[in-house]
């Protein structure tokens, strides 16, 4: 059995969903079918969220006309005779109607996102299974609410894996079908709230089914060719990387390579699951794969771009030494934040890190530092990551600019741009 994964920019048409529809076809063998929102759905749903807790009900309205629009127009060019499809996508927009007429949510804003954000996957899972089914690929839609349990970790949620693993085995049993389709980034819970992953969740649920379903191989099909060193934009030298362990998948995520949701890996290296990444506009390359491997794979160096970086630098405003208590403080309060660190480095007296720019709390997070330390910071900087660093790719990309602070181990080198 198989997982395969299509994110939003492979469905983000009715060109896409016909691609996607032909893939699966070709596949033979028990499959289930992972997939996202269309194409940037996910962003106008927040909008429509956002219009809705700032109770501007004329602006959550338009927003969702544009949703209703959008998805009529990919819906009229795949079912150019049945209306069934078109159907759905009413009783969606009045689901969602439902919701900005009651009051808000006690709960708070991220119950609210999670009440509205769903139906970006709700309504392309539909319009696919139903498009499946109208080509001759006999399917199930499965509504993962029910079988892929979390807590109420609203905009978060923990999957509980033991909880949900009988439940998954039942729902996709395979008895009577080959294929399933069924929607990433969001589950449920036992008293039937849905739940969503994080943004960009569904790779993350291929995985996670992979695991509870003993999965052969998930695969998810993207509009790159592969796992690639470099984005091609910035650096058109960008060579695919045909292997690569388990291992370095996580640490390029965790640098800031955009190749797949972080919490991805996990779930498939412990059941020792490979992953392989593919395009969707060539189905015939093969990609990157992602697996453990029992001898060394070379890997060609991987560069890293982290934008909208936040630099600052402590220092006691005792002039003490910048200790382990004081450390600990630091890293307490980041925590408190949950701001999370890309790069760190200390002298005497100072101690200078760099995170992500998120204008809604680093103000109160200064704020709190300048009681206890004198702070300073360069905003709007880059941080630039090479794995597997040769001089001569640091020479291409750094150039001559101005370098505010540079790290290098046996493995990595990191520049703040
Ligand atoms: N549709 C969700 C998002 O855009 C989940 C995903 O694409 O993986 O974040
Ligand atoms: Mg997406």
């Amino acid at each position: 059995m198989e997982i395969f994964k299509f994110g939003g920019a492979s469905v983000k048409d009715a060109s896409g969903v016909k691609k996607l529809a032909a893939i699966v076809k070709k596949h033979e063998g028990q499959l289930v079918v992972v997939v996202s929102a269309m194409g940037k759905m996910t962003n106008l749903l927040e909008r429509v969220c956002e219009a809705r807790v700032k109770k501007d009900a004329q602006r959550a309205a338009l927003h969702l006309d544009e949703l209703r629009l959008f998805h009529a127009a990919i819906i009229a060019d795949l079912f150019p005779t049945g209306n069934a499809a078109a159907r759905r996508l009413e009783r969606v927009v009045t689901d969602i109607e439902r919701i900005l007429d009651e009051e808000l949510s006690p709960a708070g804003y991220d119950h609210e996102y999670d009440r509205l954000i769903p139906f970006g996957e709700l309504l392309s899972t539909g319009i696919v299974s139903d498009y499946l089914a109208a080509n001759g690929v006999d399917n199930h839609y499965v509504d993962i609410r029910k079988y892929l349990l979390s807590d109420h970790c609203y905009r978060n949620a923990n999957v509980d894996l033991e909880a949900s693993r009988a439940r998954c085995r039942e729902a996709f049993h395979f008895r009577d079908v080959n294929r399933y389709v069924t929607q990433g980034f969001i589950a449920g819970t036992t008293d039937g709230q849905t739940t969503t992953l994080g943004r960009e969740g569904s790779d993350y649920t291929a995985a996670l089914l992979a695991n509870l379903l003993d999965a052969s191989r998930v695969t998810i099909w993207k509009d790159v060719p592969g796992v690639m060193n470099a984005d091609p934009k910035e650096y058109p030298a960008a060579v695919i990387i045909s292997q690569m362990p388990y291992k370095e998948a996580i640490e390029l995520t965790h640098f800031g390579a955009k190749i797949i949701h972080p919490k991805t890996i996990k779930p498939l290296q412990n059941k020792g699951i490979p992953l392989h990444a593919r395009s969707f506009l060539y189905p015939e390359s093969t990609g990157t794969v992602i697996r453990d491997f029992d001898h060394w794979i070379d890997l060609p160096p991987v560069y890293i771009n982290k934008e909208d970086q936040l630099l600052l630098t402590l220092t006691p405003r005792d002039f003490s030494f910048i200790a382990e208590e004081k450390l600990s403080r630091v890293f307490s309060i980041l925590a408190r934040y949950r701001l999370k660190l890309n790069l760190m480095q200390n002298s005497a007296i100072s101690f200078t890190f760099c995170v992500d720019n998120h204008p809604a709390i680093l103000p109160d997070f200064i704020r709190e530092l300048q009681q206890e330390f004198g702070v300073r910071y360069n905003d709007n900087v880059r941080l630039v990551t090479i794995r597997h660093y040769t001089d001569e790719m640091i020479r291409e990309i750094i150039g001559d600019r101005v370098v505010l602070v540079e790290q290098r181990s046996r493995s990595t080198a990191q520049f703040v741009i």
